[in-house]
């Protein structure tokens, strides 16, 4: 049986019995069963979360400034953002543009080295001063 169902029946009984102490000590043990549930329910979360975490680094690798997960045979995933994965071990994947970017945190990791195009050859421009 549901430990707060047999809580609200004991207060019930005590109602009739019109025992104002008994009532008040059934509620404070009611108060304490919620915060219990709830301290419960975070502490499964947080187990999950970290029985994944646990999980996914076994198949993370470092590379070319990003993380990417190797399972099996199979060809490389990612890249993740190497900010989430060390500070929170989130695998947030990042977009692939000209830079990879976490749309969670904004980290920007260059994927290669810059070459050198014309644009590097101009001059700098001289002050107007
Ligand atoms: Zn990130």
């Amino acid at each position: 049986m549901d430990l707060l169902e047999t809580i609200k029946d004991v207060l019930k009984i005590a109602d009739q019995l019109r025992d104002v102490e008994l009532k008040r000590k059934l509620t404070n043990v009611q108060i304490e069963c919620v915060e219990l549930a709830q301290e419960n329910a975070m502490l499964r979360e947080k187990m999950l979360r970290l029985e994944e975490t646990a999980a996914t680094s076994e198949t993370m690798v470092f590379h070319d400034n990003v993380y990417w997960a190797q399972r099996n045979r199979a060809p490389a995933e990612g890249p993740f953002c190497p900010k989430c994965w060390v500070d929170q071990g989130k695998a947030v994947p990042m977009t692939e543009q000209t830079h990879w970017l976490c749309v969670v945190c904004n980290t920007d990791i260059i994927m290669k080295q810059p070459t050198v195009t014309e644009q590097d050859l101009i001059p700098p421009r001289e002050s107007s001063k």
